[in-house]
């Protein structure tokens, strides 16, 4: 018996099972005690090791990924936003999508739950064990530029190719820099059909010759994300503005619909209230 727990103790210390090696003995005052058998004692074991990595895991790959502040989908209110189809939501959580190497567009005003669905989908994707990335369209441009600069563009279209699901938060709030459109363009290619997108923007499709600055890229660009594509659309209240209702003029409350235009030469970021949501 002892020799038997010496080996147990070695193994796990060769196998590095720290977590498991200090549960070892209240693991088995527990089977002395009759309260667990074998089975269930291998069970505890390797699930307090495994907890713990997967919790170790599930940290590091959400900073990789740069999912932050993170969002979940229980804590976001449906019924504030009740143009959304909850279900619809619960069903895209069951990542077939990422599977499929689709793209998901969420669409609406600010403040109305994008980025926080993006994020909350990225994470449970992670969850999933899937590799994920995160960033804004500006963020996205500003690497490629630099990269191109220093002769380095194939192998930052590489890093963003690689994870699953690449998240390009905030289309449409920055004009694009001229020629950004272009590597965002090699950029989308490289993934179609390769690897899944969630795409969040304030502008509706129709404007997007507009934002890149160039209908040309703006269409080709949209042939690749509309190809295999899931589209959201929201139409509600800001949540950022919830608060101050009474503070705030009625066409911003009520969020008017993206689809017309905005109001000619807006191009700069619109003030937010709380700097770190995206
Ligand atoms: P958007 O990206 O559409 O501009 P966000 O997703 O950043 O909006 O939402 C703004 C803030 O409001 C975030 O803190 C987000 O978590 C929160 N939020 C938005 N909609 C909801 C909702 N329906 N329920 C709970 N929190 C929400
Ligand atoms: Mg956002």
């Amino acid at each position: 018996m002892t020799a038997t727990l010496d080996r147990i103790q070695a193994s796990l210390v060769g196998l590095k099972m720290a977590r498991a090696l200090e549960a070892l003995g209240h693991i088995q005052r527990r089977i002395e005690q009759g309260e667990i058998g074998a089975l269930e004692a291998i069970d505890a074991l390797l699930a307090e090791e495994f907890t713990l990595r997967e919790g170790r895991r599930i940290t590091m790959a959400m900073k990789t990924a740069r999912l932050n502040p993170p969002k979940t989908l229980e804590s976001f209110d449906f019924t504030f936003q009740p143009s959304l189809d909850r279900e619809r939501i619960l069903a895209l959580a069951q990542l077939d999508f990422i599977n499929r190497a689709e793209v998901l567009h969420f669409l609406g005003p600010p403040g109305t739950g994008k980025s926080h669905l993006a994020t909350a989908l990225g994470g449970l994707a992670i969850k999933a064990g899937k590799r994920v990335y995160r960033c804004t369209l500006a963020e996205l441009i500003e690497a490629l530029v630099k990269a191109e600069r220093e002769s380095r563009l194939a192998d930052k279209l590489r890093f963003f190719t690689r994870t699953s699901l690449l998240i390009v938060d905030e289309i449409g709030y920055l004009p694009v820099t001229p020629g950004g459109g272009n590597l965002f363009f090699q950029l989308v290619n490289a993934r179609y059909e390769k690897g899944a997108m969630i795409i969040t923007s304030n502008r509706g499709f129709a404007e997007w010759g507009d934002i890149f600055g160039d209908p040309v890229v703006a269409t080709a660009l949209l042939d690749r994300l509309l190809h295999h594509a899931i589209v959201v659309q929201i139409e509600g209240a800001s949540y950022r503005l919830r608060a101050h209702g009474d503070l705030i003029p009625e066409h911003i409350r009520a969020n008017a619909p993206i689809n017309p235009p905005p109001p000619p030469k807006r191009r700069g970021r619109p003030a937010k209230k709380e700097p770190a949501d995206q």
